[in-house]
């Protein structure tokens, strides 16, 4: 039984059904055309506003398609080694550096610009099929064209395996007799399982795991992100690929970046005439889920590499001709929650709990916050788990 059908969800249900495992996954979202995905966003408005989605393929639908691997050393601090595993799934995936053709004019002059500045900025790896790509900036929207990658593929996969998914259908409890794992528990119905495997995402899966008794929920990271941005009339960079190039710094990435926030802090400025940048952090892992709140604010440390990268996409956009007198700022978000049942504190180093046959495979179990996208951890985690199920439960 896998709750949730993203990142983690998804492909391990691919994984188990392709050996043959009876798999059921329950999703509390619904299925939705991949362009739509955007009407399923379910913010939560703390210090920091944290983005997600609820739907079949769960956040992975919303996603800017960057492939880049993260948190391999804090992993094999923990005597977990996903090499093997991220090669495949990057094959899996499609991960790929898309043709200069699909790199827009505003992406190009920021590249030159940072080049110009001594600092260097390569092209994003991305899971985007560059032959169905057509530039439109929707990434975050869902993919118009469906020509990004998400966990659907995987799913259907396991669909086609043999393996059932229930939409529409939040679970509220994990079942247990005795303090043996039984199941799961929805609205008006339980369902049983030997095995049973959370992957409802870094907000949902601690607050079960909390309903189950574990202590879970502390650790909360975000990757905070702020995009700067400025005015370059006419620039069209707004229905670019979006991060499609990437300055990695310690602890910070900085990556071309859109945002219609951006509209409405510029008076006078239409949005094809903004440039921007995101700043994006391993932030600290300060914050907390409790069964009725998120607690996430920016420490003082997360405040000073904000404020590092800020002055290097100011930088940036004014050298590629930015007006100056013109820069804003977003509010700080994060769009990639985690930690919440990490490695080591609530979680072993196969993903399993204190109680016997009840995993985690999702975000939460990430030690530290990967201040980069994380997806490719996430899948390549899942996938391990997937083998370790089939050879040691089933
Ligand atoms: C705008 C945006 C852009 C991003 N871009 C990138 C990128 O380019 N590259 C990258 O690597 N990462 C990116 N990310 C981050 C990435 O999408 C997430 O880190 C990843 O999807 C998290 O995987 P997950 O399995 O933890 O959760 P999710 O993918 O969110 O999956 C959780 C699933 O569980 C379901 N669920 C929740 N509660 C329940 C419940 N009670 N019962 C049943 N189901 C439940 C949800 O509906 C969802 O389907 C982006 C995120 C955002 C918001």
């Amino acid at each position: 039984m896998i709750v949730g059908s993203g990142a983690g969800g998804g492909i391990l249900a691919s994984e188990l059904s392709q050996r043959g495992v009876e798999v059921t996954i329950i999703e509390k979202g619904p299925s939705t055309p991949p362009g739509d995905a955007h009407c399923h966003y379910d913010t939560i408005n703390t210090g920091v506003e944290i983005l997600k989605t609820h739907c079949v393929g769960g956040t992975t639908m919303v996603t800017a398609g960057n492939a880049v691997r993260t948190c391999q050393d804090e992993l094999k601090k923990l005597n977990i080694d996903v090499g093997s595993e991220l090669d495949q799934v990057e094959e899996e995936v499609g991960v790929t550096i898309l043709p200069d053709s699909l790199l827009g004019e505003g992406t190009r002059i920021l590249m030159d610009s940072a080049r110009r500045l001594g600092l260097s900025m390569e092209k994003m790896p991305k899971f985007i099929d560059p032959r169905l790509c057509k530039p439109c900036g929707k990434c975050a929207l869902g993919c118009p064209r469906n020509a990004k990658w998400n966990s659907r593929h995987y799913l259907k996969n396991a669909l086609n395996m043999g393996a059932c998914l229930i939409e529409n259908r939040p679970v509220v409890d994990v079942l247990l007799e005795n303090g043996k794992l039984k199941g799961v528990r929805t609205h008006g119905k339980d369902y049983y399982a030997d095995v049973v495997v959370l992957s409802s995402g870094a907000i949902a899966t601690p607050r079960l795991l909390k309903r189950a008794g574990l202590e879970a929920g502390a650790q909360l990271f975000v990757d905070t992100f702020i995009t700067i941005g400025g005015v370059l009339e006419k620039i069209g960079f707004n229905e670019e690929v979006q991060m499609n190039a990437l300055l990695r710094r310690k602890d910070l990435i900085i990556s071309p970046h859109f945002s219609s926030i951006l509209v409405d802090k510029i008076p006078g400025a239409a949005p094809e005439d903004i440039l921007g940048m995101m700043v994006k952090i391993k932030d600290d892992n300060q914050g907390q889920v409790t069964s009725e709140e998120v607690v996430k604010y920016s420490t003082a440390r997360d405040v000073g590499l904000l404020s590092e990268g800020a002055a290097l996409a100011g930088s940036i956009l004014v050298n590629a001709g930015a007006d100056p007198t013109r820069l804003v700022s977003t509010p700080a978000r994060g769009a990639h929650p985690g930690g919440t049942a990490a490695i080591g504190s609530v979680v072993d180093s196969n993903l399993e709990t204190e109680i016997e046959n009840l995993f985690v495979a999702d975000a939460s179990v990430l030690p530290s916050a990967p201040g980069a996208p994380p997806v490719l951890t996430i899948l390549a985690l899942a996938k391990r788990l997937g083998r370790y199920i089939y050879m040691d439960r089933v």
